[in-house]
């Protein structure tokens, strides 16, 4: 019998989909389940994305399109980037990809030679480690705890940097954690990276858009603009536009780096569909009041969800400030039970909690921190409450 190739062995099916797809399935046998699982921005984008997209319906040549991205995306893109604070790119700095996690792939295929290091802190967005597995890349994960608010340190980055790792791996906002950093931790962290030229800066920055309390976004080169020449910013319409199924990605970046994820693409992909370009331009040139106004009501979620597990005794939430997730520390509950069901991890925290009140959240160690989990707070507003009750319930039967 033939083998599968090695790297198939390395990777591992997604934790969230594997909670989400069990969710799915009590709930076709008729249980009520409230999902806090799936990080989906749960809005539409607005009915110009979709006139755009039957426009490019209405006359799509059906022809393969650019490697890079077609021109009309590249220019909203660029314009896009401008608003938030990227200036001097042009489109050979650019690249589209099926997805941010398509890009973030092809740019590890582009980056990381088998055995080459990557560095990037936990709690960390699970298919990180899971990219650095496939291609044979030696994952550094730099551990940021609840008490540093999940976040990394200029010493602790100062420190993996003297390791030379070939890319150090970025993300802020924060999935799973919602962190934001602030202008001056984003200065503290480029002034570490200035120090360190032998490594490529990856900021994935794809929640940009949804940054809470006015600390707005932040990127390593508005800091420190000499890190342009080794630094590729990532971001995709998923979670900004209400998109994710439609499957954009972009990055602005260095030429080279720009250019070998073009030739990547020419082999994996080819080109992003027609009719989908057409809905990404509409989505990033258009208007931006959906974006904005789900950014002001992720915002008074997130209080409303941080009171709610800070209220349980033991439990703390570090607050979150943009994303749409929360990921409170719940060890408290380890080596306690439910019902008799016993629990001694975050797995199996959450696997009891699905099956006793029908709430659906991914444990920590999913992301690198087995002591909490991540509740991801996109759902329905009538299940908001509710669903935080039946956590705060669960705990006060635990025994
Ligand atoms: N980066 C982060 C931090 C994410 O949370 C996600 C999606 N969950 C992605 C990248 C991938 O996004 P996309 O839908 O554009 O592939």
């Amino acid at each position: 019998m033939p083998q599968l190739a090695q790297r198939v062995g390395r990777a591992k099916p997604s934790a969230i989909m594997l909670i989400a797809a069990k969710a799915k399935q009590l709930k076709a046998a008729g249980r009520d389940i409230i999902s806090f699982s799936i990080g989906v921005p749960n809005f539409l984008p607005g009915e110009h994305v979709y006139a755009a997209a039957r426009e490019a319906l209405s006359h799509d040549s059906g022809q393969y399109g650019s490697n890079r991205g077609a021109d009309a995306l590249l220019d909203a893109f660029l314009k896009h980037i401008e608003a938030l604070g990227f200036h001097g790119y042009g489109h050979a700095n650019l690249s589209v990809g099926i997805g941010a996690k398509q890009v973030l792939y092809n740019l590890a295929e582009a980056l990381l030679d088998e055995g080459d290091e990557i560095a990037f802190a936990a709690p960390y967005w699970t298919t990180y480690h899971d990219i650095a597995d496939i291609v044979g890349a030696k994952a550094n994960v730099l551990p940021c705890g609840p008490a540093q608010n999940y976040k990394l340190t200029p010493s602790q980055l100062d420190a993996a940097l003297a390791r030379k790792p070939k890319v150090f791996l970025f993300n802020n906002p924060s999935n799973p954690t919602g962190m934001v950093y602030t202008r001056e931790e984003i200065a503290a962290l480029a002034e570490v990276l200035a120090k360190h030229p032998d490594t490529w800066i990856i900021t994935d920055d794809i929640y940009n858009s949804m940054v809470f309390d006015g600390i707005g976004y932040h990127n390593f080169v508005f800091a420190k603009p000499e890190l342009k020449d080794r630094l590729i910013f990532v971001d995709s319409v998923s979670k900004t536009y209400g998109m994710p199924g439609w499957r954009v990605g972009l990055l602005a970046g260095p030429e080279s780096v720009a250019k070998a994820v073009t030739t990547l693409n020419s082999n994996h992909i080819t080109s992003v569909p027609e009719v989908i370009t057409a809905a990404a331009v509409a989505a990033l040139s258009g208007p931006q009041d959906i974006p904005q106004a789900k950014c002001v009501e992720f915002a008074a979620r997130r209080d409303t969800v941080v009171a709610a597990l800070n209220a349980i005794p033991g439990v703390t939430c570090p607050r979150p400030q943009g994303a749409f997730y929360a990921f409170p520390d719940i060890s408290v509950a380890f080596g306690k039970s439910h019902n008799g069901t016993k629990i001694s991890n975050d797995v199996e925290f959450c696997a009891a909690l699905l099956e006793a009140k029908g709430v659906a959240c991914v444990p920590g160690s999913a992301f690198g921190e087995p002591r909490a989990l991540r509740i991801s707070y996109t759902c329905p507003p009538a299940q908001l409450q509710p669903g935080l009750q039946r956590i705060q319930e669960f705990f006060a039967e635990l025994a």
